[in-house]
């Protein structure tokens, strides 16, 4: 999402924010994008990695913000960002893309071995 204030005309790294922890854009954070200027920060994907992959999740009651698709999947809600939840597809999608990603050097589990 964007900073609230920014200039959609003209924007900054430091414009764009994590729709879950609101934390901004630097050269070291990887993002995914989903909908409508949606964004999951690296971080954030990773927490919601290890709940899913834990089976500690359950299937929200709202519409998921990355994708706009109210599904049945077990969905991580952020505990920082009031109405920002992510579904199942959402997180394994964009695990799949960030650990792909060449530029950084995220890891799905600190302790998977590949
Ligand atoms: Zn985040
Ligand atoms: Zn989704």
């Amino acid at each position: 999402m964007l900073k609230p204030g920014a200039d959609p005309m003209s924007v900054d790294q430091s414009d764009v924010l994590c729709n879950f922890c609101a934390r901004e854009w630097t050269d070291d954070l990887p993002l995914v994008e989903g909908h409508q200027g949606s964004i999951i920060c690296g971080v954030c994907l990773k927490t919601a990695c290890k709940l899913l992959d834990g089976g500690t999740l359950v299937t929200s009651h709202r519409t998921c913000t990355m994708c706009l698709e109210h599904r049945d999947d077990p969905a991580w809600e952020s505990p920082w960002v009031e109405g920002s939840v992510i579904c199942g597809r959402c997180i394994n999608l964009g695990a799949t893309a960030l650990s792909k990603d060449k530029d950084y050097a995220w890891k799905r589990s600190d302790t998977a071995t590949e």
